[in-house]
């Protein structure tokens, strides 16, 4: 089924070339799998993990905490699916609505997503997700501004590799090239299209492969590393100079608050199942009004029964071997936490001895900030290529939204006689913990105004004709949710274009 570099014609022009085989690659293969487009998958990893793939992922962080960028990805077949969580969360309606200078970010709407948001759930096989009704709730009351809504994710499939064989066997028209490292384009004489991808293997073959379009769908850092590599040799790149690289952000994630609640306020906190395959996890978020974003920022919430502490050394085992549940690997390191947990619990809950304690998970939008960025260094890769440095900036408007946002939401939770929320040391604790791992956007934003992104609303590099990026670098804001099932719906609605295109 999968095919080596030297067993790829060089002298064949396909009509796609997808560079990627993560999510976003592999639901764009989904879609034009019954088309009759010739199309060609290039997937620099092999079939799972292997070192020499994965070091060339290695690079280094600099500004506020940050996960190790060799660690919280996958550079093999079906990319970080390998080892991610699962979670399908769609961004909300606040989110397209972002202003920056009178301007919104976002070059589209949720109701123009809402269609492939359904086409992207039915093929990682949660379905749609609007049509979940009866999905576990936090909290027993309604509180006037939260909003309760919910995580799905697929248990008995995780994994988009194994999706790769239902796709081949339903088109004749894909070749699918594993060990197949993009390292470099070359454009059309006089000409704003790319005529050919370079693409090397580890043995030293390298090939020139040709079609009429190019999609890269690279994952968020390594897309990004890519074109900026390129935008260094080719003038072509000029446009998006400017924007190439910055406002990155990670989807912003802190772990330090507690709740203590009065007894019986709380639903659920856990995974439920809702059918054999699909889980599903209750969150809940502070839902405020467009005029109030220089207030507060969009989050998420989820209570977790016991500390969530983990460092990412031992979060490794689960990332690196991918063979141990989520849930199962949670519990393991959580147990080791009680009894700091039990002090908090005596502590907070002298005047309410049945209350039970809860820790905080917040994950937050961020402003997109200029010098939040990836860089090339001087230290290049076995292919060549510049490696980089993520230098991970917050703007201290930002790290005040995030502290308005949590004393609203504690005041709201409290005056509805819920519990009692104690959100810990904010500045201290975003000086020393990682805020972000493996959720990475914004490098490659999306705009409808060329001096403000790289891509326009159709995912097209701004100046060349023939070059797509589907990624979460798109992303103009990370919003509260994470990042995939967005992706995805981008991916679907790419997949329709380059379908009814001639
Ligand atoms: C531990 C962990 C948990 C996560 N949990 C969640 C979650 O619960 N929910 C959620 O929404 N997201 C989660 N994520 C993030 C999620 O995995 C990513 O958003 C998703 O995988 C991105 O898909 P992608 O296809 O854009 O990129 P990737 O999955 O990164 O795939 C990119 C592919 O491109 C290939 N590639 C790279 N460079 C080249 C090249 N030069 N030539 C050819 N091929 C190349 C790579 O090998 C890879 O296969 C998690 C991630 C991690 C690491």
């Amino acid at each position: 089924m999968y095919k080596t570099l030297r067993q790829i014609s060089k002298n064949k022009k396909y009509d796609v070339i997808i560079v990627g085989s993560g999510p976003a690659g592999l639901a764009i293969l989904d879609s034009l799998k019954d088309s009759s487009k010739r199309i060609l998958v290039l997937e620099a990893g092999f079939k799972s993990f292997e070192e020499i793939s994965q070091e060339i992922y290695s690079g280094e962080t600099s500004g506020y905490p940050h996960g190790d960028i060799y660690l919280w990805r996958k550079r093999q077949l079906g990319g970080s699916s390998n080892c991610w969580g699962g979670g399908f969360i769609p961004f909300d309606e606040i989110d397209f609505l972002i202003e920056s200078n009178g301007k919104k970010l976002w070059p589209i709407t949720l109701e123009e997503l809402k269609p492939f948001y359904k086409e992207a759930g039915i093929f990682y096989g949660v379905g749609d997700y609007y049509s979940i009704k009866n999905f576990p709730k936090i909290f027993k009351k309604e509180i006037p501004n939260i909003r309760q809504s919910y995580v799905l994710v697929n248990e008995k499939e995780k994994r988009f590799r194994f999706r790769i064989e239902n796709i081949m066997n339903s088109s004749k028209n894909i070749d699918f090239c594993l060990q197949a490292n993009v390292t470099d384009i070359s454009f059309l004489k006089d000409n704003n299209r790319i005529e050919y991808l370079v693409v090397e293997d580890y043995s030293g073959l390298k090939k020139n492969l040709y079609a009429d379009k190019y999609i890269i769908a690279c994952g968020g850092i390594e897309s990004t590393r890519l074109l900026l590599n390129w935008a260094e040799k080719y003038k072509h790149l000029d446009q998006i100079k400017n924007n190439l690289g910055h406002y990155y952000s990670p989807h912003i994630n802190l772990n330090c608050g507690k709740i203590i609640t009065s007894p019986n306020q709380i639903l659920s906190t856990e995974y439920v199942n809702l059918t054999d395959e699909i889980s599903c996890q209750g969150f809940f978020s502070y839902s405020f009004k467009q005029q109030e974003q220089n207030i507060y920022l969009n989050s998420k919430w989820h209570l977790l029964r016991e500390s969530l502490k983990f460092s990412t050394k031992e979060y490794l085992k689960y990332i690196i071997t991918g063979n141990m549940s989520y849930k199962q690997n949670i519990r393991e390191i959580t147990n080791k936490d009680k009894k700091v947990n039990r002090l908090l619990l005596d502590y907070l809950s002298a005047n309410n001895e049945t209350g039970e304690i809860y820790d905080l998970n917040i994950c937050f939008d961020q402003t997109p900030t200029y010098s939040s960025s990836i860089k090339l260094t001087d230290k290049k890769d076995r292919f060549n290529l510049k490696r980089i440095n993520l230098d991970f900036q917050i703007s201290k408007d930002d790290i005040q939204k995030m502290k308005n946002t949590c004393t609203k939401v504690a005041s709201l939770v409290g005056l509805k006689g819920i519990g009692r929320i104690n959100i810990g040391d904010i500045d201290s604790y975003i000086q020393e913990n990682e805020l972000g791992f493996s959720h990475h956007t914004g490098t490659i934003r999306m705009s409808s105004d060329k001096s403000l992104g790289c891509v326009d609303k159709d995912l097209k590099i701004f100046g060349i004709d023939n070059l797509w990026v589907c990624s979460s670098a798109v992303f103009p804001t990370p919003s509260q949710a994470s990042p995939t099932y967005t992706i995805m719906a981008l991916a679907k609605r790419l997949s329709k274009n380059i379908k009814n295109e001639n």
